[in-house]
């Protein structure tokens, strides 16, 4: 599940009733199984990983948090607080995935990358992930590292968006790095996109009696390497989310979206 867009940037304790919706929507995705949640520093100005804090409270253990640096900490003691900090709105002692929530325009990467090692000795961190890297930039994370891998690149990937087919894809499913999509739906503007393309997902929707976001969401994770992080609050879409995986379409249904929607 995704979090973000979810919340007002000033809005502080206690919990306004949008948040409390917000907060039993992750509670309710996760007893759905949707049980990794992906947060940032940046959203909400914090808010959101408490939020997910609050939703997350008693299940710590079920649950796999992804959250983000945001760049005005990319130093390698910038790191190390942003951490820490992120730690206490979420109420854990550790973060399954840290990812770098863009590249770099300043400090080395190498400094960057080896305070994420630092975190993963010092047992705060589990995994290392970056986000919104171009193929190049993955391989100069890669080439940084000494104790650990970059697991993950988190990017941009829909049916409206498929650029990443390009190069950083295939070089994912070549590595064994983890795509994680993010904004499946395209924030929301596949629902009312009016392109001659939509007919297949209709038709495919009533092949498989799917809805056209379950269809949407099934054709990302049916990528090798390609998993996904829809955001939702209506309980009636995390539900329809939820049941979005766990069977598949033929082969040439896959292949009629990739037809219909033009690799842009
Ligand atoms: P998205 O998941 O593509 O779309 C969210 C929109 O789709 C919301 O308006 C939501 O409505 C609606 N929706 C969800 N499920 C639906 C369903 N089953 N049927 C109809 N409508 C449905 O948008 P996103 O937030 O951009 O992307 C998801 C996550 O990716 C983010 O929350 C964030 O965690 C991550 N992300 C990361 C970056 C980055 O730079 N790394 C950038 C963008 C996003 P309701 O909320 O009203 O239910």
């Amino acid at each position: 599940m995704g979090t973000w867009n979810m919340v007002p940037p000033d809005e502080y304790a206690p919990l306004h009733p949008d948040e409390k919706r917000i907060v039993e929507s992750l509670k309710l995705g996760i007893e759905l199984g949707m049980t990794l949640i992906d947060t940032s520093a940046m959203y909400g100005g914090g808010r959101a990983e408490q939020l997910v804090g609050q939703a997350i409270k008693g299940a710590r253990d079920r649950v796999f948090i992804a959250t983000k640096v945001e760049p005005s900490y990319y130093s390698f003691e910038g790191i190390l607080i942003a951490a820490q900090e992120s730690c206490r709105r979420l109420g854990t002692d550790y973060i399954d995935l840290y990812q770098f929530h863009w590249p770099s325009m300043v400090a080395p990467i190498k400094e960057l990358m080896k305070a994420m090692e630092r975190l993963v000795d010092d047992g705060i961190v589990r995994f290392i992930g970056v986000s919104n890297f171009s193929k190049d930039e993955l391989i100069q994370a890669q080439n940084v590292m000494s104790k650990y891998p970059v697991v993950s690149n988190q990017v941009r990937y829909n049916i409206l968006s498929r650029e990443i087919e390009g190069e950083l894809l295939p070089y994912a499913e070549q590595e064994g790095v983890t795509i994680i999509a993010y904004s499946p739906f395209a924030v929301g503007a596949i629902f009312g996109y009016q392109g001659p393309e939509r007919e297949t997902l209709e038709q495919l929707a009533d092949q498989y009696n799917k809805s056209i976001a379950q269809i949407c969401l099934n054709w990302l994770i049916s990528k090798k390497s390609v998993i996904t992080i829809p955001k939702a609050v209506k309980p009636e879409h995390i539900r329809e989310n939820a049941e979005a995986s766990d069977w598949r379409m033929s082969p040439e249904s896959y292949k009629a979206i990739d037809r219909a929607f033009a690799f842009s």
